[in-house]
């Protein structure tokens, strides 16, 4: 193996297996991803993989629904399957929030989602067996659904490999090495490789990189929880995903009769946290689809696992160059919600690689500096997952 590459990317997640693909597209093919364990070991491998359109802000409307295009037809992408399934999205909201639901649907639509508002009279219409008690109003999404993690992380990789870019595994990378302002290597435990630039995408672990090179970002870590149910496929064949913002649930199908459910953000340690379901948790949330959706009262549970959300101050993520250093590009913070932007964060970060800033997609919103600046992003639902 070389040990001098244009570019190298730390952390083979979705984020950095999506910027290795785009690298590739642009050209450049003479690029190394490092990974410390197998491609999507991080939160990606831990993800519900929910692709809804429905946010607060024009970027990350005009991001979700450009990369859930890409998502639905991943063949054309990348040449490899991304096992989307088209489900739906329901998005309830809580007393209160309804302005704010109609103002961002109106929002989805301008910029080209098919997102419709029901009340709950007209939903109940639409949906008999589900009960919308306590909702005031609620956003469909026919368009949306759900992915696979697995094969979203890997198609991107493969598709780069195609065209020549390394994937080394089971690679720790220990430090980055930086020079008159310039990312000149990156050190591992097998050894040093000199960079043309890097991209740092290593997830929950990103805080040491920077600190380590004088740009400290402010990320912390909640414990996300997904509990695994078996519905009785004779009453509920399938459903659409739901969620909804007065308990920061959501659920969705997944193959066979399996239900999963995204419940909790707790704050954890970020390498010691407990990666399985609590039982209580379980209970809390099988009781909460029974309210909502009383066919599930025959529902089995059957484990579950929990991940890392990495959480900024207003919970966006850092899309940009490393302050200070020029060939430093970082894609950090997703805060539980960047399964679906992969595609167009994957893009922006090869452009910051190849023309110093993102061109597709205006990401100066999503700046590195907008802590600083107070100039953060807001959310219509607060600083939550909804974004
Ligand atoms: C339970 C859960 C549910 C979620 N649900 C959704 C959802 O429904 N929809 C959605 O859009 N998003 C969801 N998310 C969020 C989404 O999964 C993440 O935003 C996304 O996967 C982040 O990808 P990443 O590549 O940045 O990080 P990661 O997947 O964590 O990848 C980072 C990689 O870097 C590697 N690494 C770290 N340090 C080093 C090092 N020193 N050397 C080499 N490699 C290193 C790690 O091993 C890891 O593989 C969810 C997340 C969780 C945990």
């Amino acid at each position: 193996m070389p040990d001098s590459y244009d570019v190298v990317v730390i952390g083979g997640g979705v984020m950095g297996c999506a910027a290795l693909h785009y690298l590739a597209k642009m050209g450049v093919t003479n690029t190394l991803l490092l990974e410390r364990d197998t491609l999507a070991a991080g939160s990606t491998g831990r993800s519900m993989t929910i692709l809804r359109m429905h946010y607060s802000n024009a970027i990350t409307t005009i991001m979700a629904k450009e990369s859930r295009d890409v998502i639905a037809d991943f063949e054309s992408e990348t040449g490899h399957p991304s096992g989307f399934v088209n489900t739906g999205y329901v998005f309830m909201v809580e007393e209160g929030q309804e302005d704010a639901l109609r103002t961002n649907s109106a929002l989805q639509r301008e910029y080209g989602v098919d997102s419709q508002v029901f009340t709950p009279e007209e939903a109940s219409s639409r949906w008999p067996e589900i009960n919308f008690e306590g909702v005031p109003v609620l956003a469909f999404e026919p368009n949306s659904g759900y992915a696979d993690s697995s094969a979203v992380t890997n198609g991107f990789a493969l598709s780069a490999r195609e065209r020549g870019a390394k994937v080394q595994l089971e690679t720790n990378v220990t430090g980055i090495v930086v020079e008159h302002g310039r990312a000149v290597a990156v050190e591992t435990d097998r050894g040093r490789i000199n960079a043309g630039a890097v991209v740092l995408t290593a997830g929950p672990w990103i805080p040491e990189f920077l600190k380590s090179v004088g740009a400290p970002l402010d990320l912390s870590w909640v414990r996300h929880q997904v509990v695994k149910l078996h519905r009785p496929l004779n009453k509920i064949p399938t459903h659409p995903i739901i969620a909804d913002t007065s308990n920061g649930i959501s659920f969705r199908p997944d193959a066979g009769d399996l239900t999963l459910i995204g419940i909790r953000e707790d704050p954890t340690d970020r390498d010691t946290y407990n990666q399985s379901v609590d039982s209580s948790t379980a209970a809390d949330s099988l009781e909460y689809l029974v309210m909502r959706y009383p066919a599930f009262d025959e529902a089995g549970w059957d484990g579950g696992w929990s991940g890392l959300f990495t959480i900024t101050p207003d919970h966006h993520p850092v899309i940009d160059l490393v302050p200070g250093i020029e060939n430093l590009v970082v894609g950090a913070g997703f805060s539980g919600h960047g399964f679906k932007l992969s595609p167009t964060i994957g893009r922006a970060l090869a452009e910051l690689v190849t023309q110093g800033r993102s061109t597709s997609i205006d990401m100066s919103p999503l700046r590195f500096t907008r802590f600083a600046e107070n100039d953060l992003l807001g959310s219509a639902y607060g600083a939550s997952v909804f974004a």
